[in-house]
């Protein structure tokens, strides 16, 4: 029996079991995947004992998807890229890290809104760990121009600073308002703030700065967001967080089995999992 399973804090509302479990069955690998509640101060303690368990791979998510890097003997060009890891193959000793967030993103947007970023101009709320993860696979993407907003200025210029690094064509913009973001001359609208999470969440952006040629994804995966509502009635495309969820869960299967993921049934496990909840 292997055992894979998802590494963060809190963990207990996770949907990655539901699909990893339904592929393990589906393709009879002999394996469980299991959730593991890690405290900040308790995840050198988890990969000490990571040696002595028998775990061939881990899925990872907040808040340890930067502070698991040290732990790790090597990381992608992509993680190192993104400066987070949200997949970990364990082969004996060796722990690989992998981050299949922005790849999920990229795929998504492409098969959900029919999106290809080259030559558009693109705009991004919020510049925390999923932003970053978005915005290195939109920049790989060559668009013409990228403007990120968040309220938290340190960490939204040094994003811009590290994407002007390491993506000399791309024309950055950090956004210190709403309205600098221009959202008037965009192509495409990214949520990746948590506004829209909970319940009673105002828009993450007012539907007075919406038009009709913009196209609209919402990281938020757990619910209908007011913003994707808006966006539905009024822009040319708009597509919830779940495409995005489900594409970075199909790519660390892969990379652990080696096996083609079977995405149709992981997508159904991913959604009876969420109504659920
Ligand atoms: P995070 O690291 O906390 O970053 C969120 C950032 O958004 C923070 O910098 C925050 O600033 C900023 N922010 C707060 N309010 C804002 C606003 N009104 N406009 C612009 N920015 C604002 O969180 P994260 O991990 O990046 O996650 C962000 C969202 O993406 C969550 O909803 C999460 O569920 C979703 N997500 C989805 C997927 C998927 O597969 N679909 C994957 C990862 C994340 P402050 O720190 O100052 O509040």
């Amino acid at each position: 029996m292997q055992i894979y399973g998802l590494i963060g804090y809190p963990v207990k509302h996770s949907l990655s079991a539901a699909m990893h479990k339904a592929a393990f069955k589906h393709l009879g690998i002999d394996a469980e995947y299991r959730l593991f509640e890690v405290r900040p101060e308790d995840l050198r303690s988890f990969f000490i004992c990571l040696e002595k368990e028998n775990i061939s791979g881990l899925n990872v998510t907040i808040p340890h998807k930067e502070k698991v890097i040290p732990f790790l003997n090597s990381i992608s060009q992509e993680a190192e890229l993104i400066g987070a890891v949200n997949t970990v193959e364990i082969s004996g000793v060796k722990l690989s890290g992998f981050n299949t967030d922005g790849k999920g993103f990229l795929r998504d947007i492409g098969e959900s809104l029919g999106f290809n970023p080259q030559g558009k101009q693109i705009a991004i709320l919020g510049a925390g760990g999923a932003a970053r993860a978005v915005s290195v696979y939109l920049a790989k993407s060559n668009p013409t121009a990228l403007s990120i907003y968040d309220p938290d200025a340190e960490k939204l210029n040094l994003l811009i600073r590290h994407l002007e690094k390491n993506f000399k064509r791309v024309k950055f913009h950090a956004a210190t308002s709403v309205s600098g973001l221009g959202i008037k001359g965009r192509d495409l609208l990214v949520n990746a703030s948590p506004i829209g999470m909970k319940e009673g969440d105002p828009p993450a952006l007012d539907k007075k700065l919406l038009h009709k040629g913009l196209y609209v994804y919402d990281l938020v995966y757990n619910r209908e967001t007011q913003l994707l509502r808006d966006a539905k009635i009024k822009c040319a495309g708009a597509c919830g967080g779940l495409g995005m969820f489900l594409y970075q869960g199909v790519l660390a299967f892969e990379i652990w089995t080696k096996k083609d993921a079977p995405v149709a049934l992981m997508r159904r496990a991913l959604e009876e999992a969420l109504k659920k909840q």
